[in-house]
């Protein structure tokens, strides 16, 4: 590349020098030639002049004397110049004197006339006139035509001389120039070759490069001082590669030491997490143990406590019992809060998603919440919106426990008043969104604490909190279940005049939704007139709606004396009530009161009465069979049971044995299940009791067996209509008798419904059930409501339940066979079998306690001893119990 360009500037050297050479010696050529000829023919001119004026003089005479012969022998002599082509003189007239012609010439090409004297050149010729003047005075004229072909063909030698000299001229330049370029190009080469010697050698220096001109110096110490910098700088770059070096093997050093530190870092934090996970898999058992472990005694405790509650027993045993029965229900409620909260921290709380009837299971719910309300004389109520469908995809576990805890703390906090639930359907929300609302005119909450009470442990207030008890956790959960069923909560409150909590939760509709919505033909209530009496504005709107939906006519009374004067106005207006509905509790004047007034009052014609009462009235059923009222419902009502209850009461064969006001007393929402024959498989025998105290309480009979094997025999051998299975037993658990059982059921095809009991409130049973086989589940400790609503469930559809007789009433306490008896459902062969079973069980537990003993095992004596008292209960031996 330095080649072509040295080149390239050499050539361009000596192309300029030959350039510029060539073209001044062009213009001087020109130039001279063009002044040569140009003074040749002036030289040329001035010499015809000087010819012509000869001639003139020379014929003066012969014009004088009008001689031609003298005149053309005065033009012959100009034949000695081969050049004058053509003469001629004229006389003074300027007509022709005599003419001189070469023979080439044509006379034509003279003038024929000429009087003017004129001097030029004109094609190729030089012309000259002069006139012949003898004594001042023109006497003729003398003409001359000389040719230029002599001084053309000096032009031409002389451009060819010129041409000669050209290009001696151009060779001349052509040598020097190459010569002197060199002084040129010669320094830029050898500084191009300086520059590539450098690129291989890293040699820096400039050498013996040499300038001849300032110019090519000034390059070659600039070129010089840029290659001084650039070793200077390539040898700082050598230094620093040098310590950069020394650097990154340190560093490298540094990083080995570090990555070693890391190694065994990863491995001690490797440890810590296998620790870690191992410590949160054992919290996690440690919880599921837990939760079996408590949840066991609890379910004996509160069971126990229950049917206990249900004997006879002195007011102050009554006081205690319930004392214990509430604080049982408290240490469950806290244990579950409990366990769901550690279930949020390890992000194992989930949902469980079936079909589930909505309005029972609100209704269900409500009805475990009035005693508490009605305890505070709080009125506690629930609508659902028409719109919102009957069954629904859920889980209706976790919302239950959203709306107890949410109304839980609406009666909590409010000591006078309401505390409502209302849910509606979210129109704009996509798919099937519902909203709950759940309104009190409690205490309320200070605006500044209105978000901080979602999170887990805060509290409005300490002090509140001291006075109203609680563990700030009811909230945060719920936050957490509200947020898995996809919907939100919030709250509205103003410090002393109450609280409205929302939520909204998703869910997904159910197949059942459109075949089962409710079916009972409300065509006996049409145009059925009833009177409201109730002091609670809400329930006598909730009423309203309820009724006249059912195309019930309506008329409404806040108090007794109102329903009295609306009654007497009645009579006169001819209006007849085929029904009264009446609240039990009402200031001034109350339910019993007000009937017992339209009772001895014969101008008053009532057809039925109802009475809505609260779960603590105490005596009311009594109070109720002794007024001869037709029905009696616990507040709040849903609105199934409300329907149900109207149809029985209106019904032709409605229960009514006379015109007014008697019938029978309704007791639980599951009175109208028919009477079952259970199987209960169960080991514990405490848990034993408690089942079926409390199944025989709604007439059914119960078969015991006490492991799953067992279970599968008498499945063989009997026919049920439903199974009660615990998951834990000894032989064979309730899951591998569950597979039996439905293996057997495929091949006879007869389906017994099977539902599990368990106390293990972990993650995973009711999968673990249901991919069992099984067809529902109760978790323990279970309560008589939870159980009565799983038979309800499982059992087909109901029958109507027998009516009960006077006879039908319990018998009256005592005696403790007859007692024992009831107990077993009035099942001798039960009540046999288990007598027979218990020399053998007691002596098993007999020797466990011996055991325990001698391995001086205190907490296992205990137990035992347990054990042996419950079992001594069980059979109403209350001294050996003791
Ligand atoms: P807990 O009730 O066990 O204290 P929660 O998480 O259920 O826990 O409630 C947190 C706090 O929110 C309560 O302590 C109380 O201060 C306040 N709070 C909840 N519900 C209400 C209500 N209906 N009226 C007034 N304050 C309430």
């Amino acid at each position: 590349m330095n080649q072509r360009q040295n080149k390239s500037i050499r050539r361009k050297l000596v192309a300029m020098v030959m350039l510029t050479c060539g073209v001044v010696l062009v213009l001087a050529c020109c130039g001279f030639s063009i002044y040569e000829t140009i003074s040749i023919r002036h030289s040329k001119l001035d010499e015809m002049m000087l010819v012509g004026d000869l001639i003139g003089a020379n014929s003066a005479a012969a014009l004088s004397f009008n001689d031609a012969q003298a005149g053309e022998e005065t033009l012959a002599a100009l034949k000695a110049s081969p050049y004058v082509m053509a003469a001629r003189i004229y006389d003074k007239t300027g007509k022709p004197f005599a003419t001189y012609l070469r023979p080439e010439i044509n006379s034509a090409e003279v003038p024929g006339q000429v009087t003017s004297d004129t001097r030029g050149i004109q094609n190729g010729h030089v012309h000259v006139t002069l006139g012949i003047s003898v004594n001042g005075q023109r006497i003729g004229t003398v003409y001359l035509q000389r040719d230029l072909g002599e001084l053309n063909a000096l032009l031409v030698r002389y451009v060819a001389i010129s041409f000669a000299m050209l290009l001696v001229a151009m060779v001349f330049a052509y040598l020097l120039a190459s010569r002197l370029q060199h002084t040129i190009s010669g320094p830029i080469f050898a500084l191009a070759q300086r520059a590539g010697s450098i690129r291989q050698s890293a040699d820096y220096s400039i050498g013996d490069v040499q300038g001849s001109y300032k110019e090519i110096d000034m390059l070659i110490e600039g070129f010089d001082g840029m290659l001084a910098s650039i070793a200077q700088r390539d040898s700082e770059l050598r230094r620093h590669r040098e310590s950069l070096e020394e650097e990154v093997a340190a560093r490298t050093i540094e990083i080995r030491a570090v990555n070693t530190q890391l190694e065994s870092a990863k491995g001690v934090a490797e440890n810590a997490k296998e620790a870690a996970e191992a410590a949160s898999r054992a919290k996690s058992e440690f919880l599921a143990n837990m939760s079996h472990e408590i949840r066991t005694p609890m379910n004996g405790i509160l069971g126990m406590t229950e049917l206990t509650l249900d004997t006879d027993l002195s007011a102050t045993q009554r006081e205690y019992l319930a004392v214990v029965k509430s604080c049982a229900d408290g240490l469950l409620f806290l244990l579950n809060d409990i366990l769901d909260f550690s279930k949020i921290e390890a992000g194992k709380l989930s949902l469980d998603p079936h079909p589930f009837p909505l309005h029972r299971m609100i209704a269900d719910a409500m009805k475990g919440l009035s005693l508490r309300a009605h305890q505070k004389g709080l009125e506690l109520a629930f609508e659902l919106e028409p719109d919102v469908p009957e069954y629904l995809i859920g889980d209706p576990g976790r919302l239950r426990q959203i709306i107890v805890n949410l109304t839980g703390n609406g009666i909590k906090f409010t000591d006078h008043g309401e505390v409502v639930l209302t849910v509606s359907r979210e129109q704009k929300a996509e798919g099937l969104t519902l909203h709950f609302a759940i309104r009190d005119s409690g205490i309320g909450i200070p605006a500044d604490k209105l978000s901080k009470i979602f999170v887990a442990f805060e509290q409005a207030d300490n002090s509140t909190t001291r006075h109203y008890g609680g563990t700030g956790l009811g909230l945060s959960i719920s936050t957490r279940l509200v947020e898995l069923m996809k919907g939100r909560i919030w709250v509205e409150s103003k410090v002393g005049v109450g609280s409205v909590f929302h939520f909204t939760a998703k869910f997904e509709p159910s197949r059942e939704t459109m075949e089962t919505q409710v079916t009972a033909s409300p065509e006996e209530l049409r145009g059925t007139r009833v009177l409201v009496v109730d002091d609670n504005a809400t329930n006598r709107c909730i009423l309203v709606k309820m009724l006249t939906a059912w195309g019930m006519k309506v008329d409404l009374a806040e108090n007794g004396p109102d329903a009295l004067a609306l009654l007497y106005k009645a009579i006169g207006n001819g209006v007849t009530y085929p029904l009264i509905i009446v609240d039990g509790h009402m200031p001034e004047m109350d339910g019993f009161a007000l009937l017992e007034r339209i009772r001895s009052a014969k101008e008053l014609k009532v057809g039925k009465a109802m009475m809505l009462t609260s779960a603590e009235q105490m005596g009311a059923t009594q109070r109720c069979q002794e007024f001869g009222i037709s029905e009696y419902a616990i507040k709040p009502v849903a609105k199934n049971d409300l329907l149900d209850l109207l149809l029985r009461i209106l019904s032709k064969n409605g229960g009514a044995a006379s015109e007014q006001l008697t019938g029978r007393i309704k007791e639980s929402p599951a009175m109208g299940l028919r009477p079952l024959r259970i199987l209960l498989a169960e080991d514990n025998v405490y848990n034993q009791k408690v089942a079926i105290g409390m199944l025989e309480m709604g007439n059914h009979t119960v078969i015991v067996a006490g492991n799953g094997r067992l279970a599968v025999e008498a499945h063989q051998q009997q026919e049920f209509d439903l199974i009660l299975m615990d998951m834990h037993m000894p032989e064979m658990d309730g899951l591998e008798a569950t597979r039996l059982i439905k293996q057997r059921q495929a091949v006879t095809g007869i389906r017994v419904p099977i539902v599990a009991m368990t106390a293990n409130a972990m993650t995973g049973d009711r999968e673990k059930c249901l991919t069992a086989g099984m067809d529902d589940y109760v978790s323990k400790p279970i309560s008589r409501d939870e159980l009565e609503a799983a038979l309800l469930r499982n059992s087909g559809p109901a029958a109507q339940p027998p009516k009960t007789s006077p006879s039908n009433s319990p018998p009256s306490p005592g005696i403790d066979k007859e007692n024992m008896l009831r107990r077993f459902g009035g099942n001798q062969e039960l009540l046999q079998s288990l007598v027979q079973m218990f020399p053998e069980e007691s002596e098993k537990v007999l020797t466990a306690m011996k055991a325990a003993r001698s391995d001086k095992k205190a907490d296992q004596v205990h137990l035992n001893a347990h054990t042996l008292k419950g079992m001594c209960k069980m059979f109403e031996a209350a001294a050996a119990a003791d």
